[in-house]
């Protein structure tokens, strides 16, 4: 696959607006579908009333865990989105929150591609993102790249900074938005933040 250059600085000031709820990622998709087509829930939140009002009931199931309200859309046989149709995606006006963000350049923005790739039916996604290759524009996006493949190291190899809150250790997906979220605490290079501080830094988000 081609691979193709992201500006380090650009993308990532982009991906953050979009977690924080100001606007979407902007991800040249081309004809791809793999993360349409991967086998994953997309959550949708009581306040997404434009894509609940074209989403079936039948497609929906409350999200277990998360307060009434909340609802999950799974996927078919095949793994599937069941609202992806031949052209793309049949709501992508009103997409869910979660499809809006969605975007496989933080795994190689985080140096998780080849953890993805080793979950199932991830495949795809994983060789998607491995076509992205980021640029530093300067040497504060450069530091800002390394504070981020740091961070997604930590929180792999420090589970317990999950687990002593009562959380779950989060799937690659989640790691790695949450290391772009907490990158903060790891710059400079040779910043070493204690678990306290990235306890407290994930609480914040969440
Ligand atoms: S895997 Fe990446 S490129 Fe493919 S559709 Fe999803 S976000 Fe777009």
């Amino acid at each position: 696959m081609r691979e193709t250059a992201v500006p380090f600085g650009a993308w990532s000031a982009e991906f953050r607006a979009a977690l924080a709820g100001d606007g979407a990622t902007d991800v040249p998709c081309g004809t791809c579908t793999a993360c349409c087509s991967a086998s994953q829930f997309v959550h949708i939140e009581p306040d997404e009333l434009d894509a609940l009002a074209v989403i079936p009931a039948a497609l929906r199931f409350p999200a277990p865990g998360l307060p009434a309200g909340n609802v999950l859309l799974g996927y078919d046989e095949h793994g599937r989105c069941p609202l992806l149709g031949a052209q793309g995606c049949t709501i992508y006006d009103v997409r869910p929150r979660a499809c809006r963000t969605y975007d496989c350049r933080v795994f190689a923005a985080t140096g998780l591609s080849g953890r993805l790739a080793a979950e199932a039916d991830k495949a795809a996604i994983a060789e998607r993102a491995g076509s992205w290759r980021f640029v530093a524009e300067d040497e504060r996006a450069e530091r800002a790249l390394d504070a981020v493949r740091r961070a997604a190291a930590y929180l792999g190899e420090h589970p317990e900074v999950f687990t002593d809150v009562g959380r779950v250790p989060p799937s690659t997906t989640g790691r790695a938005v949450l290391a772009v979220e907490v990158s903060e605490l790891f710059r400079p290079h040779d910043a070493s933040p204690s678990p306290d501080e990235v306890r407290a830094a994930l609480r914040a988000r969440s």
